[in-house]
């Protein structure tokens, strides 16, 4: 990667103990060969967008991260340690209009039962053109009922886990397909989520997105933006919703921390709607977010 503004890496401590962290040199390797977050993807992560300098949702991503720890038993994560790794990230970090800090959370070495953690800082790519042009998707089916989360909680699905070589795949299938991203459809045909966005639909006058008890991940970016469409008058909800309803949609987007919203439109090949004004007013709202 080219870029003048210097990455930041730190290591903490004890990462489910006492706060305390190190910086180290952005070249030096902060986990064994032997660390099951490497060797099995055994551990979370998140992704939290810093817009001059204020890292957006922090709490709401600290909240999903200790979720995700629960869900696969890893230790507690001390929220305190994680967060003053996050300000100390941005304070050591040259000046930058939109960058992105990662918290990497592991199972740690195989057998020392001791976690691994450590957060990082990068500037953030140009959005730009997926946020005003938008961005074709395909639907591709999951292989998954929408109850897979109730029926069979140990594919975690819904955890932000380190384990998304499923979802690069998907990814890549939609550039094979020539789109730009995907969104995937359970067996029973309801949307469920993007690889890496959550779905966000403006259907009947109404801002929606899937429900969260469908096996998906709760998109932090996505409670923004309700927020956000609630101040502007809009009612929210979160609903079952199909590919039908993203064809008769007045507006749809993939949403995420980084990238913001980008607007879906085409879907499978077939052009849709792209509601321009509403898109930049949800991200002119999401950059104006104070924490
Ligand atoms: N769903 C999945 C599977 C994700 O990986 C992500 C983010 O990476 C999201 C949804 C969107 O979450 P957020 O808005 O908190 O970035």
């Amino acid at each position: 990667m080219v870029s003048m503004v210097t990455p930041v890496l730190l290591l903490l401590r004890e990462p489910a103990g006492s706060p305390g962290f190190d910086r180290l040199d952005p070249g030096q390797p902060v986990a064994s060969a032997f660390d099951l977050g490497i060797t099995r993807g055994d551990g979370i992560f998140e992704t939290i967008t810093v817009i001059d300098g204020i890292p957006q949702a922090l709490d709401a991503h600290l909240a999903r991260f200790s979720r995700s720890a629960a869900l696969l038993e890893l230790p507690e994560p001390h929220q305190a340690a994680w967060r003053e790794a996050v300000f100390a990230a941005i304070d050591a970090h040259d000046e930058t209009i939109e960058a992105f800090v990662k918290l990497i959370y592991t199972r740690g070495i195989e057998g020392a039962d001791s976690p691994t953690g450590w957060v990082s800082m990068l500037p953030s790519a140009d959005f730009t053109a997926q946020r005003t042009d938008g961005i074709a998707v395909v639907l591709l089916d999951r292989g998954y009922h929408s109850t897979i989360a109730q029926t069979s909680p140990w594919l975690l699905q819904g955890a932000k886990t380190l384990s998304y070589a499923i979802n690069r795949a998907a990814a890549r299938e939609a550039n094979r397909r020539g789109a730009d991203d995907v969104i995937f459809v359970s067996t029973d045909g309801l949307l469920l989520e993007g690889p890496s966005s959550t779905v966000v639909l403006k259907l009947d006058g109404r801002i929606v997105t899937p429900e969260t008890t469908l096996g998906i991940l709760p998109g932090t970016t996505q409670e923004s933006i309700f927020e956000i469409a609630r101040v502007n008058g809009y009612p929210t909800a979160y609903e079952r919703l199909t590919p039908d309803d993203l064809a008769r949609a007045d507006a749809a987007w993939l949403v995420s921390s980084v990238r913001n919203a980008a607007p879906i439109r085409a879907v499978d090949g077939q052009a849709r709607a792209v509601d321009a004004e509403l898109t930049e007013s949800i991200n002119s709202g999401l950059a104006a977010r104070t924490q």
